[in-house]
């Protein structure tokens, strides 16, 4: 095969003839609104990605605009032909990394997050508790009060405002693998914990474990799951996340579970899109078809199960912002609100545009910061027109960008954000199997 040849396939030259060029997605993109150029909306990146395939522009030339892409797939919804944006998205990302010329440190650095970090439980787990060390022996005051932290690279100061208290290296090792219940068990669920998620967000894991508990559902954690592979296909490193993808699949095939579920929207995301990573007919091909039937999101099975009692009211006003990918790419839009609704006392006022992205796409707000808060800006606006006490959401990224929203709107003496699983666990308080519930509404502990 041709060097052009293969350039078009990778790049998925065919799929870009789909687009008829009808603009109707212009108004659904966000860096479209935000930044005003053909080259930043849909259209225009296809186009380009089409120049690049026919020799008629540099690979250079695509680099910007699609890095400035958020790939949160709001234009894939109003699209009239159908285009498949996202695959067109991933294999201009895969071409533009194979030919970056990268600095060693850079090399080096890339390598040690994507392939030792990221995939490693160990590492997470490092991770969560050192951040814990850092906010429990005052060192985290002692930056703040010498405003040291204003010294992090990549605006990550903003970030260390807003990461969740940290429970205690002791409580993280506390937490078992299999979680069976007295009575027999409705269904069996393998959890799929995510990397950020069960490092900065481990107490919104246990609380899913919880709940799922509660809903009559046996619980296990494979102990060989790893990362899902999103930040990696974001960045262009498809084939190292197609090797994650086999060893998630691997791990959760061996639990011949009911349900593979998880509690954050971009992980689902990548997760529920396995077999594309594979070439059909493939016995992994048909490996990752049988994985992607079980995939679910939490509220998912929750409004399935319906088992769950809400006790405690909620009497204050909360509001809904989606994960792109949980609502455009799985297609998950209407359980998350079904069970808000459930919670006795408590107003759900929605955006007047859920759809729009927040501006935290995986690691964007941190590689694109100011862009991303442009975005974000947009979105506060809307959220502080309903002025709710709650933001309520399903992804990891999407939490800590709102919590972000919150602060540079200087509104978090009356305004939080938090994940959907922990509004749930604070409107049904119910004592957790294993030891002490604490949710965001509970700060401080240890
Ligand atoms: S809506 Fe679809 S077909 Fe129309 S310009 Fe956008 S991507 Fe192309
Ligand atoms: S994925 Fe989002 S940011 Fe990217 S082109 Fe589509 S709508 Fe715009």
């Amino acid at each position: 095969m041709s060097d052009v040849q293969t350039l078009q396939e990778k790049i998925n030259y065919d799929k870009t003839f789909d687009c008829v060029q009808c603009g109707y997605c212009l108004p659904a993109c966000p860096t479209y609104e935000t930044m005003e150029r053909e080259t930043h909306s849909p259209r225009g990146r296809i186009n380009l990605v089409k120049l690049v395939a026919e020799g008629k522009a540099s690979i250079k030339d695509l680099q910007e605009p699609i890095e400035k892409c958020l790939g949160c797939m709001a234009c894939t919804t109003v699209c009239p032909t159908n285009v498949q944006y996202g695959q067109i998205l991933e294999g201009a990302k895969e071409v533009i990394e194979d030919h970056q010329v990268k600095s060693v440190w850079q090399k080096k650095t890339e390598d040690f997050l994507f392939e030792s970090f990221f995939p490693s439980g160990k590492w997470m787990n490092t991770l969560g508790n050192l951040t814990w060390f850092y906010q429990r022996t005052g060192l985290q005051a002692f930056a703040n009060l010498l405003s040291l932290t204003k010294l992090a690279p990549l605006h990550l100061d903003q970030f260390e405002q807003v990461i969740p208290v940290q429970p205690s290296p002791k409580e993280r090792a506390k937490r078992a693998k299999r979680y069976m219940r007295k009575r027999p068990a409705t269904a069996k669920v393998a959890f799929f914990t995510g990397c950020v998620m069960d490092s900065v967000f481990f107490e919104t894991n246990q609380n899913t474990i919880e709940l799922l508990l509660r809903s009559g559902l046996e619980v296990v954690l494979p102990e060989q799951q790893t990362c899902c592979g999103a930040l990696h296909a974001h960045s262009g490193k498809i084939n190292d996340s197609r090797e994650l993808a086999k060893r998630n699949i691997e791990a959760f095939e061996e639990e011949k579970a009911d349900y593979i579920v998880n509690n954050a929207g971009g992980c689902g995301a990548r997760l529920i899109e396995y077999h594309h990573l594979f070439e059909e007919g493939t016995s992994w091909h048909e490996r990752a078809k049988q994985f992607v039937s079980k995939v679910k999101d939490i509220s998912e099975v929750l409004v399935e199960v319906d088992e769950l009692e809400f006790t405690t009211p909620i009497d204050y006003t909360v509001t809904y912002q989606p994960s792109c990918h949980m609502t455009n790419v799985q297609g998950v839009k209407s359980p998350p609100l079904e069970l808000i609704r459930k919670i006795p006392g408590i107003t759900l006022k929605e955006l007047d545009r859920p759809d729009f992205c927040c501006g935290s796409a995986g690691i964007y707000n941190i590689i694109n910061y100011e862009e991303s808060m442009d975005i974000l800006d947009v979105k506060m606006k809307d959220v502080c027109r309903i002025d709710p006490g709650s933001i309520v959401t399903t992804n990891p990224g999407c939490l800590l960008q709102m919590k972000l929203g919150i602060e540079r709107e200087k509104v978090s003496d009356g305004m939080e954000a938090v994940h959907l699983v922990d509004l749930l666990m604070e409107a049904s308080p119910v004592a957790r199997q294993d030891g002490p519930r604490q949710t965001p509404f509970q700060k401080g502990s240890e």
